[in-house]
């Protein structure tokens, strides 16, 4: 077992829940549910299903937030029973968001309401009074954040549509003024008159530069030639307007290189993070590797579920703008070798050698 592994299963061997699961313990029933990454069920500490390696095993205090979580209810012990009434009835409802945002189509109500149980009435009140909105809206409202997602990193518009889960091109731009308030081809370009603001420093690892959007950090890029780290920043926002950060803009910059010179301490600013669903995938599992742990790609990419997507999760870490921030740096090889880093392998080998020694 490698280090990440043994350190999850640690972490999960050393909580008193775990002694629950392991004697199955029914008057822990209620207190808590586990839920098993590899199968995606949770289930109550009693269940007496095979019992799961502790490095996949996460804990939920209810029901609800293993629903959240995007876990589902093990068919054996049925935890979701333990809800109350109201409780249950909520569960059901985020299941059916689940639902909505994965079909193909935007499932209609009486298909809802078949795969809920209730009546179409019941289901439209219930759906509202849960989520604040129709099915329908929901539907739309999630599509919408899909698309806008996709769009700003997708090669082809055509792309960003199938991948934000539009059967159809004529279905999209039917509804895309709605959505997107343009075009979908002039928001890719970044929409007119997107400004970006950036600056570029020093810190113990060479030039840096830090950019932000209106919506946050969208870009922390390292090297040794300033000019080449601004060509990269315009490469990636071809029509975003660059505009040199001013004096404030600096105390940001100098948060930023104090973070990639102590990662540990943490980044406490908003990031833009603009990539495919894939890579938000890839990218959200890398961030949550802490400092000083390593990872593989193989392993990386059976965390995302994606066993067999090693090499596109290989070329999400490669499509990466944030470095340090979305740590791509402490994923290695399956043999601990350094691999590649889109900052230099030098660069890769002191962040971990540092992150090493603070430990
Ligand atoms: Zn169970």
């Amino acid at each position: 077992m490698d280090n990440v592994k043994a350190s999850q299963a640690a972490a999960i061997q050393g909580d008193p829940r775990w002694s629950a699961v392991v004697s199955r313990a029914a008057e822990a029933d209620g207190s808590f549910v586990y839920a098993v990454k590899t199968t995606g069920v949770y289930c109550r500490p009693s269940c007496g299903s095979r019992r799961a390696r502790p490095e996949n095993v996460a804990f939920f205090a209810t029901p609800v937030e293993a629903e959240h979580a995007g876990f589902r209810a093990c068919r054996r012990c049925q935890p979701d029973q333990m809800l109350a009434p109201a409780a249950r009835q909520s569960a059901r409802i985020v299941e059916l968001c689940r639902l909505i945002e994965t079909a193909e189509h935007i499932p209609s109500l009486a298909e809802l309401a078949a795969q809920s149980g209730l009546s179409p009435y019941h289901l439209h009140r219930e759906f509202k009074r849960v989520t604040g909105l129709t099915p329908r809206a929901y539907a739309t409202a999630h599509r919408a954040k899909r698309i806008r997602r996709e769009l700003q990193r997708s090669n082809r518009v055509t792309d960003a549509i199938y991948e934000a889960g539009y059967a159809s091109n004529g279905r999209f731009y039917a509804e895309s003024d709605a959505v997107l308030g343009m075009t979908p081809a002039a928001f890719r370009r970044g929409g007119p008159g997107t400004e970006i603001r950036f600056a570029v420093g020093r810190c113990s690892l060479g030039a840096i530069l830090v950019a932000r959007s209106e919506r946050g950090i969208c870009a922390i890029l390292l090297g040794d030639d300033p000019q080449a780290l601004v060509d990269d920043l315009q490469a990636h926002f071809p029509a975003a307007r660059l505009v040199a950060g001013d004096a404030d803009f600096d105390s940001l910059v100098a948060q930023v290189v104090g973070f990639v010179e102590a990662p540990a301490t943490g980044l406490d600013l908003p990031l833009d993070i603009r990539g495919t669903a894939f890579q938000q995938r890839v990218w959200q599992a890398l961030q949550k590797i802490p400092p000083g742990e390593r990872i593989s790609y193989t392993e990386l990419a059976q965390r995302i579920g994606a066993p067999a997507a090693v090499r596109a999760v290989a070329g999400a870490c490669a499509a990466n703008a944030l470095a340090v921030a979305i740590p791509c740096h402490r994923v290695v090889r399956n043999d601990g070798g350094l691999a590649g880093y889109r900052w230099g392998i030098e660069r890769k080998r002191s962040l971990l050698e540092r992150e090493t020694e603070g430990r």
